[in-house]
This record gives C-alpha cells, structure tokens and sequence, in this order.
C-alpha cells in the first residue's frame, strides 16, 4: 500500500473514531458516498461555513447572501442546460461489470505520470542536496520533459473529444495508453456512453397529475432565477454578488475517495454579476480572491495549485480550479467560472421574463455577464481534516496523534480539566467553563490522568487545554496549554479570554484576507 492510501486510511478512521463523519444509516450497512456528519464534524463544518459566508457577505458590503429552495421549477434545469448537458461519460469493463467514469480512468492514468515526475523531483532534491534548484530541474531534465509532455498531450486530446462529444475516441485513447479495469486487469471495454447526473423525484399526490422535479445539482440556479428579486429589493448596483450555501445532489458514478464526492453534499457558491466586457478582470480578480481566502488558513502554500480548464463545460468562457494536494494527490477543491450571460440569458428566454439591469453609467439595458466561484462545503472540510492529521513523535519516543486543525475552524476551543476529581477543583473548572461558554464552545473533561486528556484533546483538534490544580484554588491561576507547542504557561484566570480569543477567533482569520 502506498504511503498515501495508508494516510488516508488513517483520515477516515479518525473521522470516525472521533465523532467527525460517519457512514449514512450504517446501523443498515450504509449508503454509497452518502456520509452524516458527527457531533465534532458538525462543528467544524459550521466553521468552515461560517468562515466562507462572512469573507462574502459580511466584508463585501457589493455581496449578500440568500437561501433558496433545492426544490425548482423543472423548466430551470431546461434552460440551464443540465437536462441536455450534465451528463459523465462512462464505460464499463465487460469482464469485471464495473462501470467507471472514462474521463476519470485517464485522468488517474495521468496521475500517475504526474507520480513520476514527483518522484524524479524528490530523488534529485536528495542527490543534490542544498544546491538543488527545483524549478531548473523540471525545466531541464529529460525525463521529466518528456513525461510533461505526454501528460499535456493526453489532456489535450480527452479535453479536445469531450469538448467534440466525440465519445469514440474517448475510447480510443483508453485503448491507445492500454489503460485496464482496475478490479478485473481486463481491457475489455464498452463503448463510452453518456449519462445524465440528476436525482428525479415527484411532486403532487396522484400518479397523474404528480409533476417531475430534480433535486437540484447546483446551487447556483436558485441564484440566478433570484437575480432580480434581490437586485430591486436590495436596489443593488453592478458589480454585485449574491452567495449561497446549500445541498446539492448528483448521481455521481465514480463515487469514491469519501466525502470526496458524495452524492448529496453541499456547495457555497457565490455569482457576482458584471457589466459585459469585464469578465476577464473579474474572473482574474476572484481567482486570487480565493486563493488568498484559502492560504490564510495556514494549511501550507505549496499545496494549492491553479487548473486552467481546456475543456469547458457549456456555460463557461474561462474556468479554473483551485486544485489541493489531498491524500490522494492534487484534485480540485473550488471552481472558478467566466460563465457569461449563459443562465440569465437562457432563463429569460425559457420564462419570457426580462431579467435585465439598467445600467445608469451605460444609460441601457443589458444581461449581466457572471463570474461564480463554487466550493464544496465537504470537500473543503475533508482538505482541512486530511492536512490536520499528524502522527508526532516526541522527545520521550512516545507518539501522539494531533490533529492541528486551523484554530478558528477547531469544534471545541477550550477543554477545561481539573487536575484531580476532588478538593474543588472540579467546582472551579466548571466555573471557568460557565464563563468561557459565552465566548467559546468548551468541554469539561475530568475522567482519566491529565496527560490522556490532554492527547484525546489533541486528537479531536482542540487549541487550548486549561488545567485547575490546587494552586488555582489560592491564587485564581491556571495552566494554559497549548495543542500545538504543548507548552503550559500559568495565566490569571481573568486573562483567558483574552488569549484564547486573539488565536481561535473567526474576526483574527478573516483580518488576514
Ligand atoms: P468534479 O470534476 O470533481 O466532478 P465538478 O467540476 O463537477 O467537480 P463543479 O460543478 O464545478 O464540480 O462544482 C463546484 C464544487 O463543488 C467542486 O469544486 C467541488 O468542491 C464540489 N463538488 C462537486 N461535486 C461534488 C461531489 N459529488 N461531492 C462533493 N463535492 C462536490
């Protein structure tokens, strides 16, 4: 097993263990990528949400958010192209049955160069030590050219067929780079078909008049059927943006790799509305936008990446993703999208409707062009869980398990523990903790000796440990202990809001950006 599989193992068994995500309706065995999420994933999911709606709604004062139903009229999805478009090639493998998803298969098979490549990279770094030059390596070497190469000769062509619908080259180029079923090893495969990714479902009591819904696969079109509703309500003024967090579902094929890609999840998503002719500005604007959103977190620079899209999917003109170094390898994480005037465009002529602004600089009427920006709410979370998980070892030898979570996103803040169980040390945790809980989720935790507490705190991503011992008793002082250095400094009971709140709040995260 390689050495990420086994990291990534190890992510979702401590998601589990730790009250994060657990399978759906596992008393029944589960439901395939469907996940709920536990008393400390919900916690940190809430952070994360909260951290994204703040850095759109509450600092952009051109930004507000809204919270449409995931229930939409069915001519939405007509006019927004997902009835004819949102389709996955597939394949299946005639010896194992396996249905895969045929532009996965040679994107993992590209992955793999990229693999390569990697390993080229790091056996140089070690053979030339100090003096190596990473970025005139990849530049110069042979090999690493000609894996590039290949690797970028291969997107191109599956962009160029997928672009094309030409589905039979597809296929060909499966066959071409030999690429066989990873269960049966056999490269006996179907044509590739296409497939159409939305959940239907009905609403209305009899059969006969019952009418046929989706569950919506993007947020994004409760935004854009809202469009004037909040423009003239909120008298906005171009550019502006409306922002969204909510659950949206897919039919995913390939739904692997955990909450990765699940079949319900949920997407924060935010479309800004500009002027026509200043897309590309924008679009430049919000890629660095949300990179500097994501770099803020300290969750390592070096594992974000741009993704140009070659292929683009039928609303865009320019698309990128922010791909982030999972477990797994460098995937995407959020889509940034040049979208047009696609979605108003199309709703206006699928309702008859005029969703037009007024522009008073322009003195006319036009469609707003849209930028959006789309992030997986779960994804982001498994990006931040994965990147947190460190096994340490300490100067004694022993190990501890950390989970060095960014501390604003941490589910609890602060763990009060008294040193022992009696002599009212207990009594004066619990009351630190009734002062500390207006400010901050905190646990109380007395079972076992201080140093397991102390490691079940670390594992479940806790920043701060207060200690009550008998010297607290007479001087009103406790021990602050810190996750990540493990340092203990004493400090005045009066003093810990202050310290606490300057690295765990969500205001200090968002001063950064
Ligand atoms: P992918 O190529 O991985 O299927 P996509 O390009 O279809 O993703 P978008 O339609 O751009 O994704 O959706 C925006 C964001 O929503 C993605 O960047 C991702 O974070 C999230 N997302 C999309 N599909 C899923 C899913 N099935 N499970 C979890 N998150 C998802």
């Amino acid at each position: 097993m390689t050495q990420q599989s086994e990291q990534f193992k190890k992510v979702i068994s401590h998601a589990k263990e730790y009250g994060f995500v657990f399978p759906s309706s596992e008393i029944y065995d589960g439901l395939s990528a469907v996940y709920d999420y536990g008393q400390n994933g919900a916690a940190l999911k809430a952070n994360i949400r909260e951290y994204w709606w703040k850095a759109m709604v509450q600092l952009n004062d051109n930004i507000v958010g809204i919270d449409a139903a995931i229930f939409m009229h069915p001519t939405t999805w007509k006019a927004s192209g997902h009835v004819d478009a949102f389709n996955d090639p597939l394949i299946d493998n005639k010896v194992s049955k396996k249905r895969y998803r045929a532009d996965v298969l040679v994107e993992e098979y590209v992955t793999k160069i990229e693999d390569k490549i990697e390993k080229e990279i790091e056996k140089a770094a070690k053979r030339f030590g100090t003096a190596f030059d990473k970025a005139q390596f990849i530049a110069t070497n042979p090999r690493v050219i000609e894996y590039q190469a290949k690797a970028e000769s291969i997107l191109k062509r599956l962009g160029k067929s997928l672009e094309n619908e030409d589905l039979a080259d597809v296929k060909a180029l499966i066959e071409e780079l030999e690429i066989s079923c990873p269960e049966s090893g056999s490269r006996d495969w179907t044509d590739v078909k296409q497939f159409n990714l939305m959940f239907g479902t009905k609403l209305g009591a009899s059969a006969e008049t019952a009418m046929d819904l989706y569950l919506r696969p993007e947020t994004a079109q409760g935004i854009f059927v809202n469009f004037l509703n909040v423009q003239k309500t909120g008298r906005m003024k171009l550019p502006f943006g409306i922002a969204q967090i909510g659950k949206a579902f897919r039919n995913e094929i390939v739904a692997r790799q955990f909450i990765f890609r699940m079949r319900e999840f949920e997407q924060m998503e935010m479309q800004f509305f500009i002027p026509p002719g200043t897309q590309k500005e924008w679009y430049e604007q919000w890629k660095k936008t949300r990179l500097k959103w994501h770099l803020a977190l300290g969750m390592g620079d070096e594992n974000y990446r741009f993704h140009d899209h070659d292929k683009l999917a039928h609303y865009a003109d320019a698309a990128a993703d922010i791909e982030f170094r999972f477990p797994f390898g460098f995937k995407e994480l959020e889509g940034i999208h040049s979208r047009t005037d696609f979605d108003l465009g199309n709703h206006e002529k699928y309702s008859g409707k005029k969703l037009q602004y007024f522009d008073p600089e322009q003195n006319k009427n036009y469609v707003p062009y849209v930028v959006e920006t789309s992030i997986g709410l779960d994804r982001m979370f498994l990006a931040v869980l994965s990147n947190a998980l460190k096994e340490e070892t300490l100067e004694d030898g022993s190990t501890r398990t950390l989970l060095q979570l960014p501390p604003a996103l941490s589910p609890t803040k602060v763990a009060v523990l008294p040193l022992v169980k009696k002599d009212g040390l207990p009594e004066m945790a619990r009351e630190i903790v009734e002062e500390l809980k207006w400010n901050f989720t905190t646990s109380y935790d007395e079972k076992d000796a201080v140093g397991r507490r102390y490691r079940r705190q670390d594992a479940l991503g806790t920043p701060f440990c207060v200690t009550v011992d008998h010297q607290s008793i007479e001087d009103q002082t406790v021990t602050l202990r810190n996750r990540d250095t493990m340092l203990q400094e004493r400090v005045a009971v009066t003093q810990l809001k202050t310290i606490i709140e300057d690295s765990v709040s969500i205001s200090t995260l968002l001063k950064k950006l």
